[in-house]
């Protein structure tokens, strides 16, 4: 899965969002896999928050209909909500925007035994609010270094990070924005702001990039998911996601007592 990490300098159009290389079988085989892998991150997040010890920061970005939501629901929710949590990340309140960008963020990252899901996160400060000119370029260009330096603090404190980047073409949007404004089921998530951010599709894809090659770290690395296919995006974070998992070598503990004595009368 190495080959999707960002390590070196990228160029996004070099990346085809409708690869699905890395998994050998059919749409078929990888939905089975996906049902090994859901059961087994359901039993590992049940040790993680047994065990008190770990905390699991997955950090979701993409444009808008990229699969974000789906991803949450197809990877994630098949664990137990006890332990697992998502935050999502909208236009700041008032309140919010009286602070620095990265407090209404610290507050919400994993405690020990936590898994947290961010639905867009404090990237927005360099995507959306880059895009906008919400605020000064002089003021934007600095928050790669503290969002390097923030995200380097949670890791040394024992958060692990991951962090993938939803890749969908410019024609899978449309088709899906479209799905959503035909389909009377799915009108409750069309946002008509959706079309005007669409157009500024090239300046995102610019601000993508660079959020990319300036904040892929070593404790923090960057996953780009080619997601226009969702089996494989799907099947893809998950199987990213275990492996990070299985290294942390996650036990259930058993307090140190003397077992044999307990009869429960
Ligand atoms: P959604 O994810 O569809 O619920 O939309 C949330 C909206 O909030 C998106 O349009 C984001 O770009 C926007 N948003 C999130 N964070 C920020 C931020 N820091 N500044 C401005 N807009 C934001
Ligand atoms: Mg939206």
């Amino acid at each position: 899965m190495d080959k999707y990490q960002v390590k070196n300098k990228i160029k996004l159009d070099s990346w085809d969002p409708q690869e699905h290389g890395a998994f050998g079988g059919s749409k078929k085989d990888a939905l089975d896999e996906l049902i090994n892998l859901n059961t087994e991150f359901a039993a590992v997040q049940e040790k993680l928050y047994a065990e008190n010890k770990h905390k699991l920061l997955i950090v979701l970005q993409g444009m808008d209909a990229g699969g974000k939501d789906g991803t949450i629901r197809k990877v994630f929710a098949v664990a137990n909500p006890q332990g697992v949590r998502v935050a999502g990340f909208k236009v700041p309140s008032e309140k919010e925007l009286t602070h620095d960008y990265l407090w209404r963020v610290h507050h919400q990252v994993p405690a020990k035994g936590e898994i947290v899901i961010f639905n867009r996160s404090h990237y927005e400060d360099v995507l959306v609010v880059r895009v906008h000119n919400l605020v000064p370029e002089k003021v934007w260009k600095k928050r790669y270094r503290h969002i390097n330096e923030f995200e380097r603090l949670l890791a040394d404190e024992g958060t692990t990070i991951l962090k993938f980047f939803l890749l969908i073409s410019n024609e899978e949007q449309k088709q899906r924005l479209q799905a959503r404004a035909d389909n009377p089921e799915k009108r409750w998530k069309f946002n008509p702001g959706d079309l005007d951010e669409r157009k500024l599709w090239n300046k995102y894809m610019s601000a993508y990039e660079e959020m990319l090659n300036r904040t892929s770290t070593n404790w923090a690395p960057w996953y780009i998911i080619p997601a226009d296919k969702k089996w494989y995006r799907n099947w893809l974070i998950a199987t990213i996601v275990m492996s990070k998992l299985r290294k942390l070598k996650i036990k259930i503990p058993i307090p140190d007592l003397d077992w044999d004595k307990f009869v429960v009368e």
